[in-house]
């Protein structure tokens, strides 16, 4: 991929040309010549395609703002395919028969990267078609605590997801069944794909899958490319840490949770923005949350200002401000619990945004 700060020089010098008509001619000349120019592409146009990343090994950017779709990745192995996600059961559904288009080998294992409803609700679309869930035991430990429901007692997540999502309506939930502590490894000597745990970040069973042969890593919500920073289940201290581990992988390609794929210094902007975000909230840990509530709109424009992050600020900033802000010893908010919801109703509505039309 261009780098993004070439892509930023580029872009400005063909769509603002100075005044001189000799130049204005040769931009529009390369704007005619090269309409399909990788750094103009808007990232939409790589949405529900499929990409092959490497010989067997595929990225599906997810429809999110149209169905709240996940990213999906797919290994093909000589025996068996193993899948990264299993997304809601609308977007499993929409992944299964691209996979079935590249290969005929059949579908093993899902991998979730963690629990929540867009990354392991469509399990059972997996089971159907002969796979079994795995994911880190962090999955089942969440899965136990917000999907009480399921395990006898009051409705979880997933019965609220309900009268909002067909597809969920349609389905059940089906919880990994293979865990594994901190790392379970597919290797059959061609290729190799290892899932690693490496602490708390977007939820406190995040894992990884490191591709080591093809520097490829494919991180869930734990690094996403866009507004997607849902704060939270996770912790945002120990997040910062964990990227820091992963980093050390030296991935040269990274598959995000969200948004477009990118090169291993999105594992770095990713970190950037977290570390950027504790560094506003750290100023005000001392003072009254009414004075971190007024200064909102300066840490926006703060962290908007800088332009390796900005594309990481959105509409879940307060409520990642009061978690940075908490976790750094502040008090909890007098509407801790409105910008709390604040944060799940916006993360459900763009979930929810085509289906509810
Ligand atoms: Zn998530």
């Amino acid at each position: 991929m261009v780098p993004r700060r070439v892509q930023c020089a580029l872009t400005r010098w063909l769509l603002f040309p100075s005044m001189r008509p000799m130049r204005l001619i040769w931009r529009v000349v390369v704007l005619l010549v090269c309409p399909s120019l990788p750094f103009l592409t808007p990232s939409h146009a790589q949405i529900n395609q499929v990409r092959e990343l490497a010989p067997g090994v595929y990225f599906h950017e997810g429809d999110l703002a149209g169905h709240g779709h996940c990213n999906n990745g797919w290994v093909v192995f000589d025996d068996y395919v193993l899948v990264i996600d299993g997304n809601f059961p609308s977007g499993a559904k929409e992944v299964l028969p691209k996979i079935r288009a590249v290969t005929d080998k059949p579908i093993r294992f899902v991998f979730d990267t963690h629990h929540h409803g867009d990354h392991a609700y469509g399990n059972l679309v997996w089971v159907e078609n002969g796979a079994t869930p795995v994911a880190h035991e962090g999955v089942i430990e969440e899965m136990m605590k917000y999907e009480t429901g399921f395990y006898g007692k009051t409705p979880g997540r997933w019965e609220s997801e309900i009268p909002k999502r067909p597809d969920v309506a349609a389905s059940k939930l089906k919880p990994p069944t293979l865990l594994f502590r901190r790392d379970l490894i597919f290797d059959d000597g061609k290729q190799r794909v290892e899932l690693v745990h490496f602490g708390t970040a977007h939820t406190h069973g995040d894992a990884f899958a490191w591709l080591p042969k093809q520097k490829i890593v494919f991180t869930g919500d734990a690094c996403v490319n866009g507004p997607y920073n849902f704060t939270g289940d996770g912790d945002i201290g120990a997040w910062i840490q964990t990227l820091e581990q992963v980093r050390k992988l030296g991935a040269t390609t990274v598959c995000p949770g969200h948004g477009p794929m990118g090169t291993g210094e999105l594992l770095a902007d990713q970190q950037s923005y977290f570390v950027e975000l504790r560094k506003e909230a750290k100023k005000y840990a001392r003072r009254k949350p009414e004075e971190i509530k007024a200064a909102l709109k300066e840490i926006r424009a703060g962290l908007t200002k800088q332009t390796r992050i900005a594309r990481y600020v959105g509409d879940f900033l307060p409520a990642q401000v009061e978690k940075a802000y908490v976790e750094l010893g502040g008090k909890a908010w007098p509407t801790n619990q409105a910008a709390a919801l604040d944060e799940h109703q916006i993360h459900a509505q763009s979930h929810d945004a085509t289906l509810r039309r």
